[in-house]
C-alpha cells in the first residue's frame, strides 16, 4: 500500500459509525469467518480468564489451517453475539475492531457495490480521517499477514 493517500478515494475521510445491525457478525459462509490471529486468541482468552488452550477448544474451529471463531449452530452467527451486540466488545479480534477499513474492501468498486449495502453503519456519523483509516488498514494488513505466518495445516 501507498503511504501517500492524497490520490486514495477516501483520502477525504469517510463517515462510519456501527448502527448496531449485527450484520458484519453473521456469517456468510467462509468469506465470513471471523479469523484469528495467536494475540487475538490470548487477549480473548485473558478476557474469560482462561488459557489460551482451553480458549481456543471451547470457542475456536480451524478451516484449511486458520483458527476461527465458532459460529452458533443454526443461526449462522458469532459464538459472542449477543442479540445484535458483541458480547466480547472490549477483547474482540482485530478483525471486528479494523471493520470496515480492511484492505480487501477499501476500493471505491467493492466500497460502492458490497460494503455501502450490505452495513448500515456506513455515510452515517463520525467523519474518519485519511490517518485513522490507514492505521486501521496497516492493523489489518499486520494481522492477515499474522494469519498466514501462524496458519497450521
Ligand atoms: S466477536 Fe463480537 S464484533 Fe466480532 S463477530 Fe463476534 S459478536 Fe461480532
Amino acid at each position: 500500500m501507498r503511504n501517500d493517500v492524497s490520490k486514495e478515494w477516501w483520502s477525504e475521510g469517510v463517515r462510519f459509525e456501527c448502527q448496531g445491525s449485527g450484520q458484519c457478525c453473521l456469517s456468510r459462509g467462509e468469506y465470513g469467518f471471523v479469523f484469528l490471529t495467536r494475540e487475538d486468541r490470548k487477549r480473548m482468552a485473558d478476557h474469560f480468564q482462561l488459557g489460551i488452550r482451553e480458549f481456543t477448544k471451547t470457542y475456536c474451529d480451524k478451516t484449511k489451517g486458520y483458527f476461527h471463531l465458532k459460529e452458533e449452530k443454526g443461526r449462522d452467527a458469532c459464538v459472542f453475539l449477543k442479540g445484535k451486540k458483541c458480547g466480547i466488545y472490549e477483547a474482540r479480534p482485530t478483525q471486528c475492531r479494523t471493520w470496515p477499513f480492511w484492505p480487501e474492501v477499501m476500493n471505491s468498486k467493492t466500497w460502492n457495490k458490497e460494503v455501502k449495502t450490505f452495513c448500515p453503519g456506513v455515510g452515517k456519523g463520525k467523519l474518519h480521517s485519511a490517518e485513522e483509516i490507514s492505521k486501521n488498514l496497516k492493523m489489518q494488513k499486520s494481522s492477515e499477514l499474522a494469519l498466514h505466518r501462524q496458519r497450521k495445516p
